[in-house]
């Protein structure tokens, strides 16, 4: 008799080791949509997770907020611009190119900001649309259609450059169509082009340049691609 109720007891102990078991690999197969920041800004995912591992193609966007706390390694583009370390090199190549070639016309004009220095613009252009009669309500919204959030830029991220006076203008100029040409060689994408804007949520930034590093920008550009779109392509197809 002793014997029947050790065995039972076993039986009951392996099938709920297996319940257990079979919850765990659920939890892992929903976290692979999350990336998940260490405090050391690396980003680390599950081992066996399909996620993209790479830091140069970190999303950030109006549903993909970096912590608070994110800061990346920074070199200096001149007094007051800076860049991330990895890939100032790369910025300060292209720029250098297309002056030697006679494309003069072209200077980074906003490139990193901390996430406090975007909180600060946030907040006085809500106070400014508050100054003019706004509800704090409404302040809230017409400013979020101009200014990102604070995180969710990725001039937080360093790997961003707004080319020139950040205008339309620039569109029409030939250091851009120079960028159109060239710029994957050196690893950078137009991070908002017009045919992507119901993807990317932002209207057509043609100033707005971002690094992903050569081998992904030649690509995105060869599956016209934009960001969101690569990273799930890649996602499926690892
Ligand atoms: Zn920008």
């Amino acid at each position: 008799m002793k014997k029947v109720v050790v065995v039972v007891i076993l039986i009951i102990c392996v099938i709920f080791l297996i319940i257990k078991n079979f919850r765990n690999v659920k939890n892992t197969e929903k976290m692979d949509n999350s990336v998940v920041y260490e405090n050391n800004n690396e980003i680390k995912t599950d081992d066996n997770s399909s996620e993209i591992n790479d830091w140069k193609l970190v999303l950030v966007n109006y549903e993909n907020e970096l912590p608070k706390d994110f800061e990346p390694e920074l070199s200096s583009i001149d007094k007051t611009r800076k860049f991330d370390s990895r890939a100032i090199e790369y910025l300060m190549q292209m720029l250098q190119d297309m002056k030697s070639q006679g494309y003069r016309n072209i200077w980074p004009q906003s490139t990193y900001r901390s996430i406090a220095r975007q909180e600060e613009i946030f907040n006085k252009k809500i106070q400014t649309y508050i100054a003019s009669g706004k509800s704090k309500e409404e302040a809230e919204k017409l400013t979020l259609q101009k200014i990102n959030k604070p995180g969710t830029s990725e001039h937080n991220l360093g790997l961003a450059v707004d080319f020139n006076n950040v205008d339309y203008n620039f569109e029409k100029s030939k250091e851009y169509n120079w960028l159109m040409e060239n710029a994957e060689n050196y690893g950078f994408i137009l991070r908002y082009p017009r045919d992507k804007k119901d993807i990317t949520k932002v209207d057509c930034e043609p100033w707005h340049w971002r690094y992903v590093g050569e081998e992904n920008a030649k690509k995105m550009n060869e599956l016209n691609m934009c960001l969101e779109e690569y990273i799930k392509y890649l996602k499926e197809n690892n």
